[in-house]
């Protein structure tokens, strides 16, 4: 509840105090002593000045569009309503090749605030002529939100949309506030000391792989520029397939003809064997296609009865009813699923055909798992470990998938700590239906066994990493790289979180 009464000695914004935060799907909650909307990066460095001399955390948090505890705090909560702007990059800053991009420019420098949504991202590059190369399946997350925990979309030729940042504003430990960019960074170092001495430029490979996919434990980032393209048409169909043709089409991992022929390649699958012992798949793939292809082709979206059966708001309830009371059918209903998302054609902007529609607003939780697909067959055995994992639940316990599970391919990234640092990935997607009974003890039992053929968990999506027995330095080769420029970043531990203690980034100190 709001207090005017309780004036700040620095930061003079809104506070509420006593007030719940959840996430969007309202599995994660807790009660932060306060909640903060800054809007200016000076009151960034307020907040984290009066959470460190009051000795408490600070974390922001973007749309609460993650399943994990990734963006809970327990001290003062970051809220990102009041960073959403457009800002006018400032080119005088940059380096001179960076400064004019001219109007045919393959690749366009553009920088927001990062509490803006992925929606008003794509609206105001669309306004401009321009558009994310590439995005996830949802538009709903923040910049900063999607980019802290490495979220992708799929094709073999794009990375994580972090790989997209080429410059990071961040508010660290002390309210320090850093411009990071790889070695060969855009600024122009010269022209950026001179106008801000109090900001420190750091332009060097490690920061940088470090801080991009930050898990919100390097600061509270303000701004970051982006690089983005040409606004484009997608053209996507969906088609029926089995994993026996899938796997072999698959069986090169990321030189297998079938991820270069399609720029965008993803499926959904099955996990309970038809009466044949076959897999049903759900192949979808998207293209670019010519403005005029777009232009004299007028389907411009999915099937209308999924779309609005998806967002009838009886269809979820009525789901995990069925799925309540006659568990066995779940096998079923996901047939009928991936039948009914068939689809011939579907052509419009860029944008939102990634965005998979109102499939999103189905109240669901997931995990995600990232398998290499450079390492022989491990993301084939992967999908065979989840189908053996899927038969072994139902056999013994009768719990059940509630959704078909997704596979999509991201390019290896430099991230330190991104699911595809080092490797091209194939991203397994377990989704749940929201009541789905033994969900979360069936979403573990499949993060446990793909441990085993190198998986590595969305930092965003349901998870149960722990610190213990070196899990995550073994997981991430460059973890080491990540803690020297997070106990930078975060000297006085005014990151820390209740995530960042349980994966061990951070730790409680005993004085025994
Ligand atoms: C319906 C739905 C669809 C999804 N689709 C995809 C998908 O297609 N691909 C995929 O990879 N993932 C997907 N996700 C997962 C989602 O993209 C990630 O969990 C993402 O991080 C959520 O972004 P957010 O803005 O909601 O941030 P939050 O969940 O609120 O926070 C995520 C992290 O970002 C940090 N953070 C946020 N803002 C700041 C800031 N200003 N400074 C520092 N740290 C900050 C937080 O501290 C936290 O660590 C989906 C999730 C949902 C609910």
């Amino acid at each position: 509840m709001s207090d005017p009464a309780n004036k700040r000695a620095h930061y003079d914004g809104p506070v509420t105090e006593r007030e719940r935060w959840r996430n969007d799907t309202g599995n994660q909650r807790i009660y932060p002593l306060r909640q903060v909307t800054p809007t200016t990066l000076d009151q960034l460095r307020e907040i984290v000045g009066e959470a460190e001399s009051e000795g408490i955390a600070v974390r922001a948090v973007g749309s609460g569009h993650s399943w994990s505890d990734v963006a809970l705090t327990d001290g003062i909560l970051v809220r990102p309503d009041g960073l959403t702007e457009w800002l006018e990059l400032d080119r005088t800053l940059l380096r001179a090749e960076h400064r004019d991009p001219g109007e045919d420019a393959e690749v366009t420098l553009v920088q927001v605030q990062a509490g803006m949504k992925i929606a008003e991202l794509n609206a105001n590059l669309q306004a401009r002529g321009l558009a994310l190369p590439n995005m996830g399946g949802f538009d709903g997350q923040t910049v900063a939100g999607v980019v802290s925990t490495s979220t992708h979309g799929s094709g073999i030729a794009f990375g994580p949309l972090s790989d997209l940042v080429r410059s990071l504003e961040i508010v660290a430990a002390k309210g320090a506030v850093y411009r990071i960019e790889s070695s060969d960074g855009i600024t122009d170092a010269a022209a950026y000391r001179a106008r801000h001495p109090d900001r420190q430029l750091v332009q060097d490979d490690d920061w940088f792989d470090a801080a991009v996919v930050g898990v919100g434990c390097m600061g509270l980032i303000y701004s970051l520029i982006l690089a983005v393209r040409p606004l484009f048409y997608v053209r996507e169909k969906r088609c029926l397939s089995t994993w026996s043709r899938v796997r072999d089409e698959l069986a090169q991992g990321s030189a297998s003809p079938v991820l270069a022929e399609y720029a965008h390649y993803e499926l959904l699958f099955n996990p309970y064997p038809r009466k044949d012992g076959e897999i049903e798949c759900l192949i979808t793939t998207r293209e670019p296609v010519s403005p005029s292809e777009y232009r004299h082709d007028h389907r411009r979206s999915r099937s209308l009865l999924m779309e609005l059966a998806a967002r009838f708001p009886l269809t979820p309830i009525l789901i995990d009813l069925a799925i309540r009371l006659w568990p066995q059918i779940s096998p079923f209903l996901i047939s009928r699923a991936l039948k009914a998302l068939v689809n011939p054609d579907y052509v419009n902007i860029s944008y939102r055909v990634f965005n998979i529609g109102a499939a999103n607003y189905l109240p669901a939780y997931s995990a995600e798992i990232g398998v290499p697909i450079d390492e022989g067959d491990l993301h084939l055995k992967a999908v065979e470990k989840i189908v053996d994992v899927a038969a072994e639940r139902r056999r013994l316990g009768g719990v059940y998938h509630s959704c078909g599970i997704s596979l999509r391919f991201v390019k290896a990234t430099r991230s330190c700590l991104s699911m595809m640092e080092g490797h091209d990935t194939m991203m397994i997607e377990l989704i749940m239906s929201k009541h789905t009974i033994g969900g979360y003890e069936l979403l573990n039992a499949h993060e446990q066994a793909l441990y085993e053929l190198h998986g590595r968990p969305h930092w965003g999506q349901v998870n149960t990493l722990t610190g213990s027995h070196g899990l995550i330095q073994k997981m991430y080769p460059r973890y080491g790289d990540w803690q020297r420029i997070h106990e930078q970043l975060n000297a006085s531990g005014v990151f820390d979180s209740p995530f960042s203690k349980r994966v061990g980034f951070s730790s409680a100190t005993f004085d025994g």
